[in-house]
């Protein structure tokens, strides 16, 4: 059976149904979700509602505890604590009970999901982003009976391997997960890319024929940014502001009332 892997959707419906109409055209059997359904973008209910209606099962994300209050915003930049000062009064209380349920991690076809780390406890909050963390993560992995642990926050894909020659760090779209070896992968962001592709990213894992395998999805990127920028998510110096700045240059919306609008809200002109 494969299973689908999405992460990082924040609250970005256009990434999100792009992304579940690849999954079925694949004929994906299972989805399940990495965290943070919300944060960033605009349509937070809408997408927190399509997971639920589709009953993909979805580990809790920092900006999902956020969301429910469970979790300040201290440490959060400013785009993001912007959006989850938004979002918080919008969620419908269903969506925010859902939130409230979801669990740290969650096992699928033999492998472990969690949202940040798995040190020192399984955690939505450390980003795996240098080999050192990594380590200290895939270590833990015999603990909890896995070679295998996926893991979002980051919003840039990659495999992590450790086996007997030591820790690599790969980026390459279809990964075979040769016995012995211990992974961290991570299926990249669907809302919110941050590896210089702007395209929604997931995961295909196979346990079966052992591979993982990365997909990247178009979408439609300035009908989201737009009810961003209507909400007041597009922060000053943020992602989703560059986002914009570029989106306006890609497209001739120079003649356009949102290609001004976005030109103006990203500051180009
Ligand atoms: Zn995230």
């Amino acid at each position: 059976m494969r299973v689908a892997l999405i992460s990082d959707l924040h609250a970005n419906l256009e990434a999100l149904t792009a992304v579940l109409d690849r999954i079925d055209a694949a004929r994906i059997e299972r989805i399940v979700c990495l965290g943070d359904l919300v944060g960033y973008h605009a349509d937070p209910n809408a997408c927190v509602e399509l997971i639920r209606e589709r009953g993909i099962a979805c580990i809790a994300g920092n900006h999902d505890l956020a969301a429910i209050g469970r979790k300040d915003t201290e440490h959060f930049g400013a785009a993001a604590r912007v959006a989850i000062d938004w979002t918080r009064p919008r969620l419908s209380a269903a969506n925010r009970d859902f939130l409230a349920g979801l669990p740290l991690t969650m096992r699928v076809g033999g492998a472990l999901l969690v949202h940040g780390a798995l040190h020192p406890e399984p955690n939505t909050d450390l980003h795996l982003s240098n080999d050192r963390r990594v380590r200290a993560s895939i270590e833990r992995l015999p603990e909890h009976d896995a070679e295998v642990c996926f893991f979002g926050h980051t919003h840039r894909p990659v495999a992590w391997r450790l086996e007997a020659g030591g820790l690599a760090r790969l980026h390459q779209r279809e990964t075979h997960l040769i016995p012995g070896a211990r992974w961290m992968i991570n299926p990249g962001s669907v809302g919110q890319s941050r590896d210089g592709d702007a395209r929604a990213a997931f995961a295909i894992f196979d346990p079966d024929a052992r591979t993982v395998t990365i997909e990247r999805v178009a979408f439609d990127q300035v009908a989201c940014l737009r009810k961003a920028a209507a909400a007041g998510l597009l922060v000053k110096e943020s992602r989703l502001r560059k986002a914009a700045r570029k989106a306006a240059d890609w497209v001739d919306y120079g003649r356009t009332a949102l290609g001004k609008r976005l030109r103006r809200l990203s500051g180009v002109g």
